[in-house]
């Protein structure tokens, strides 16, 4: 999946009409001036360490109980990806900040990005859509997932003393 945010400085001057779009040579240059919706400026991902623990999927599922979050896996690691669309896309999709977008909107490369297919899960070692998606796998993941939490009557643990 490419990185975040919306480059299109282009879209900015030159708009060609969607309609010629089979006669033109697409380049990276006026790519994002055929793209509608900007796809790239409606989520971004988030690198997090590699869960391993139960702790560690706990705080998973805490934080994909989120509304529009969703983790996958690919071969540079973990990820979260939020699915909420910039609040300075317009709705002609182009950046109403463009002059003074932040860096990683400038450095982004349109360079295999939605404009050539949207992701799938076929293109995640690991995709997890939603809470219950991450939950299933982490019952099968660990056999004893669902004794982590104890007893909700338990009482807490007690420090530990340090002797003297
Ligand atoms: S700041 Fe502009 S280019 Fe960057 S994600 Fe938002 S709309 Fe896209
Ligand atoms: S999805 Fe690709 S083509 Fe469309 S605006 Fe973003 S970088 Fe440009």
């Amino acid at each position: 999946m490419a990185a975040l945010s919306n480059p299109a400085g282009q879209r900015m001057t030159t708009l060609i009409p969607i309609k010629l779009q089979g006669k033109v040579k697409i380049t990276p240059e006026n790519k994002c001036s055929f793209c509608q919706g900007a796809t790239c400026c409606t989520y971004f991902t988030h690198q997090i360490d590699a869960p391993r623990s139960i702790e560690d999927f706990d705080l998973l599922l805490w934080q994909i109980a989120h509304a529009n979050t969703q983790v996958y896996k690919d071969a540079d690691g973990w990820f979260l990806l939020v699915n909420n669309r910039c609040l300075h896309l317009q709705a002609d999709g182009r950046c109403g900040i463009y002059e003074t977008r932040p860096q990683v909107c400038r450095e982004h490369s349109n360079d295999d990005c939605e404009f050539d297919g949207p992701s799938g899960e076929e293109d995640f070692e690991l995709f997890f859509r939603d809470y219950d998606a991450l939950l299933d796998y982490c019952r099968r993941k660990f056999k004893n997932w669902d004794s982590r939490l104890g007893s909700p009557n338990a009482k807490p643990a007690r420090p530990r003393r340090s002797r003297a």
